[in-house]
């Protein structure tokens, strides 16, 4: 019956029996804390008869309980899982507030806002208080609120603790927010937390009912719970006091978002007879990648020191990718995944690339796309699809076409001009009567009898689009772009809000406008605005037009918690990048704790990335190597490329004329080669991809260094230094050099 315990280690075997009583099991990654829980599971019900009712896991994403429960069912008979109580924290608690919400007041029928819904009735209630959005944008209330809610801080506390002035604001629109959302019969995602606290403290009853239902409680990467879901799991588990929990201190990525660490290191404080088993084999990665893993974790002071050992041979070194730019960098990735499919077998599934910041998915899915290769991103949409990007491509729209009324109502009001639902009725109404275009009414709209208000607030949207049209005539793309920012203060506003979505959303709109420059400089004649908003539909189409299940995952390292691929690309290595925040120690380690995730997520082969040069807010800037390259032991690295690709000799390496945006899809791309693709390299770099102080090897000469090249294209020649032969003129287009 209980078979399937051999594929657990003794360990791992004692952890799964030992279902009575607090158990924690604090280990590093890839040593089996998940499975753990899921054999756990199969073991309460095939050897203690527990019923599936009984149980309840809580896992940290929808994915994870997903598969828990099919491997459930693979490890016992089909349909074992059903009955099961296993999801998210937020999931599992939506089921249980529809049985009992009705006992604090609301219907069972209630509505879960989502956190574009809990913004409006935000606005609604800063409206109502006369807070207006300049003195606090809503965002930042909004954020307030929400990582109130997740540390368990009610309105009444809150108000009592509130210090400066957007806390003192976010206090008053907490209260009216929260009556507001109970006037809607509406519960927002952090209430699914708080909620059921309440519930409990004022109906012991039902808690303890659920008390009884639930008498063994198990609960995923613990290390970021937030003092809510600690709370409450605490609450269910009181009676039977059968809670199981596992994670790693190391793994703690979540802080900014409400995470509590000390929630598993206090664990035995909580439970004075918690048994703990510390796994030490790690089952998932090969040696060298968790010799790599340890070595980073290492540097960081606070941590609980665990023994990581591995189950796996030794295996390839890891690889470390020098590119000279961001699409440089995407290309190779690019490269090997289609390098590795077809000479060693493996699938497009097989492959991860995760990077730090949402927007640097925009140059990989470029790059995947033009490549033909199928890819999702994990965790978030594709870059076309995220709102902000759609708002500014609305912009541009509009620009090069007025009758496009779509877009115009997409813009008209964003950034936030008070233009409402009503104002727009009647514009509409004006531009019939007048049998003109919306934004010819806008245009008119002195003659149209509004409001003095109304008036301004259209007046001075039609000039912010008629001199971005005149831009849109005689500059670049770029220049209508960013003289857009400048005019509409957009990502300002984002600035300004200093949530960590809003921070995301101006990267984005700065990746956007990097997108724009690189497109610019690339085309001949700057490229027409019509052929960028061409480009950018080519791509927004992409993701629907795949459909197979067979896809590399894009995602930022945060999404990718408790995963594992075959192979995996760790991108953006850069000092400011990844580290992304490191001013402060507790910052750095907690970015570093993100490093070992990134690293730790790989199975056998894992790719490290860097560019020299990346667009930053629509200019090249450029990097130093991320400082955590350097704490990785050298003697497990393979460098490959320098700035270039190394394993390809010139002279057969196609160039490549065509700009690299304008070779969107869906074009067939050519052989990603040593060409320069950003406009900072050009005056610099040969078409050759030679220029004087890289390191070439040749054939019979050895290893030397470009001393310079003169002349183009069959003719060149390149003087270079040898390190044992001396110095010696060659012609390229013989020479086959290999670039190291
Ligand atoms: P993370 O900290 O990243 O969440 P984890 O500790 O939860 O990692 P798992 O995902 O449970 O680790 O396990 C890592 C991999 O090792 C999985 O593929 C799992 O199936 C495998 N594994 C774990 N224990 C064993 C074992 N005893 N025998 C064989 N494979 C195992
Ligand atoms: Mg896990």
């Amino acid at each position: 019956m209980t078979d399937f315990l051999h594929d657990l280690n003794e360990v791992q075997r004692n952890a799964v029996s030992a279902t009575e009583g607090p158990v924690m099991v604090l280990a590093g990654a890839g040593s089996g804390k998940t499975r753990v829980i899921t054999y756990r599971i199969a073991y309460l019900i095939s050897n203690e008869g527990v019923s599936p009712n009984n149980i309840l896991a809580l896992t940290f994403t929808n994915k994870a309980a997903g598969e828990m429960r099919h491997r459930v069912d693979t490890l016992l008979h089909a349909g074992s899982s059903s009955g099961l109580w296993i999801g998210t924290f937020h999931s599992i608690f939506a089921r249980l507030l529809r049985t009992y919400i009705h006992l604090i007041g609301y219907d069972r029928n209630f509505s879960i806002f989502d956190s574009d819904d809990s913004k409006s009735l935000i606005r609604q209630a800063m409206t109502e208080l006369n807070i207006s959005q300049d003195s606090v944008p809503v965002n930042t209330i909004q954020s307030l609120i929400s990582r109130a809610k997740n540390g368990f801080i009610l309105p009444a506390e809150f108000h009592r603790n509130a210090g400066d002035y957007n806390q003192q604001k976010a206090a008053q629109v907490y209260e009216l927010y929260t009556r507001k959302l109970k006037e809607n019969n509406a519960l927002d995602f952090d209430d699914l937390l708080i909620k059921p606290i309440e519930l409990f403290n004022e109906h012991p009853e039902v808690l303890e009912e659920l008390q009884d239902a639930f008498r063994y409680i198990m609960i995923d990467e613990y290390q970021d719970t937030n003092k809510a879901q600690y709370l409450v799991a605490k609450m269910l588990g009181a009676r039977h006091r059968n809670i199981f929990v596992v994670g790693d201190d190391a793994q703690s990525i979540y802080s900014w978002r409400g995470a509590d660490i000390s929630n598993i290191l206090n664990f035995q404080d909580d439970y004075h007879d918690a048994l703990t088993f510390k796994l030490v084999e790690n089952y998932r990665s090969t040696g060298n990648i968790l010799k790599a893993a340890n070595s980073i974790i290492s540097r960081n002071q606070r941590q609980i020191k665990k023994e990581l050992i591995s189950h796996r041979s030794e295996g390839d070194p890891l690889t470390l990718l020098e590119a000279y730019n961001e699409r440089n960098e995407a290309e190779k990735v690019g490269d090997h995944i289609r390098s590795m499919r077809m000479k060693q077998g493996y699938e497009f599934r097989s492959f991860a690339v995760f990077y730090r910041t949402n927007a640097q998915s925009r140059v990989l899915e470029d790059v995947m796309r033009q490549s033909r290769i199928p890819y999702r991103i994990f965790g978030s949409v594709s870059f076309y699809k995220r709102r902000e990007i759609k708002d500014a491509v609305a912009y541009l729209r509009f620009i090069l076409n007025e009758r496009d009324s779509e877009s115009l109502l997409r813009i008209i009001n964003f950034p936030p001009r008070k233009i409402g639902d009503v104002s727009i009725g009647k514009l509409k109404d004006f531009a019939e009567r007048e049998g003109v275009s919306l934004y010819e009414a806008i245009r008119k709209a002195e003659e149209g009898g509004f409001q003095a208000r109304l008036v301004t607030a259209l007046t001075s949207f039609s000039t912010v689009i008629e001199s971005l049209k005149e831009i849109a005539e005689n500059g670049t793309v770029y220049n209508v772009l960013s003289e857009l920012f400048t005019l509409t203060s957009i990502p300002l506003l984002l600035q300004a809000e200093n949530t960590p979505e809003s921070l995301a959303r101006h990267e984005n709109l700065q990746e956007l406008l990097s997108m724009a420059r690189d497109f610019s400089d690339h085309n001949p004649d700057a490229g027409s605005l019509g052929d960028f908003l061409e480009n950018i539909s080519l791509a927004s189409d992409y993701e629907e037009t795949q459909d197979s299940d067979n896809y590399v995952s894009l995602m930022t390292v945060h999404a990718a918690k408790g995963l594992e691929f075959p192979v995996v690309f760790v991108t953006g290595l850069e000092e400011r990048l990844f580290p992304l925040h490191g001013q402060e120690p507790e910052e750095l380690e907690e970015e570093r704790r993100l490093f070992y995730v990134a690293v730790t997520r790989a199975q056998e082969k894992i790719f490290l990335s860097w560019a020299q040069s990346r667009y930053h807010y629509g200019q090249p800037q450029h990097c130093l190597k991320s400082v955590f390259i350097s704490e990785i032991d050298s003697s497990i690295v393979q460098t490959e490329g320098g700035v270039f690709l190394s394993d390809r000799p010139l002279r057969d390496a196609p160039v490549s004329t065509a700009p690299s945006f304008s070779r969107g899809y869906p074009q067939k791309q050519t052989a990603p080669v040593a060409t320069q693709s950003s406009s900072f390299d050009k005056p610099k770099a040969s078409r050759s991809g030679l220029r004087s102080g890289i390191s070439v090897h040749h054939a019979v000469f050895g290893p030397g260094t470009v001393l310079d090249v003169q002349g183009t294209g069959a003719k060149q020649k390149v003087r270079i230094s040898f390190r044992s032969a001396g110095e010696k003129t060659l012609m390229v287009q013989y020479a086959n050099l290999k670039i190291q």
